[in-house]
């Protein structure tokens, strides 16, 4: 292979490992950038905990209310031993008393289960938040892993236009020239091909042998007659 042939190649390596690189900066930004876990968590939180104060608030109105029932009974039941009033009186407590003893037993219930549900909410928002803080420390930990391989695919990216650069110095124009060209032409983008045997691996031509030979003795990098691609042929 020829010197320039082999500057063409090493030229597409170089901007082969800066279209990697760059594709690697692009999704690592992109995903440093996503906080859509962050988002959903501090809303799995805010929902526990607002489930749990409403638990709470519904808990401390039925225990008000049953102690209130409660402290009525109380004077209710007083009143009627006490046996004062007309024997109407008397027997319009006792019934009245009744009614708020069965009333009792519901409030009771109510409470009971107000309770329960208050106890459940919290356990769950105990359980969310270890969920989240675990979520969130994997989150952590793959984002210093992305900030750190970001950085080394920016310095590799760095690195091979550099080299580019140096190489695209020594080059002959008129190989930079028909390389871009052919760069921007090609559907894959890809400007060079592997000449093997007598076929171009970037279209699948076989080659007369007489241009076969030429590709292989001359200085200037070749291109196929068929894609256009610069050929080169394998030592
Ligand atoms: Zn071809």
């Amino acid at each position: 292979m020829s010197e320039r042939t082999r500057a063409a190649l090493a030229l597409w390596r170089l901007d082969t490992e800066v279209q990697r690189a760059e594709t690697l900066v692009t999704s690592l930004t992109a995903q440093l950038g996503d906080q859509v876990k962050v988002k959903a968590a501090d809303l799995a939180i805010r929902r526990a905990n607002e489930a749990v104060a409403r638990a709470r608030s519904a808990q401390k109105d039925a225990e008000f209310t049953l102690a209130q029932l409660e402290a009525r009974i109380k004077e209710h039941d007083t009143l009627l031993w006490s046996g004062k009033g007309s024997p109407r009186d008397l027997e319009a407590l006792r019934l009245e008393l009744e009614r708020e003893r069965t009333r009792r037993v519901a409030l009771e219930e109510a409470a009971l289960a107000a309770m329960e549900v208050t106890a459940r909410a919290e356990r769950d928002a105990s359980r969310v938040e270890a969920n989240v803080a675990r979520a969130l420390a994997e989150l952590n930990a793959g984002n210093a892993t992305r900030v750190a391989d970001r950085s080394s695919a920016i310095a590799r990216r760095a690195e091979a236009a550099d080299q580019r650069q140096a190489l695209v110095a020594t080059m002959h124009p008129g190989d930079v020239a028909a390389y871009e060209r052919i760069r921007a032409r090609t559907s894959d983008g890809v400007p060079v091909a592997e000449l093997s045997g007598a076929r171009c691996e970037g279209c699948r031509t076989e080659l007369p042998s007489g241009f076969v030979q030429r590709v292989r003795r001359e200085e200037a990098p070749l291109p196929c007659p068929s894609c256009g691609r610069l050929l080169h042929a394998p030592a």
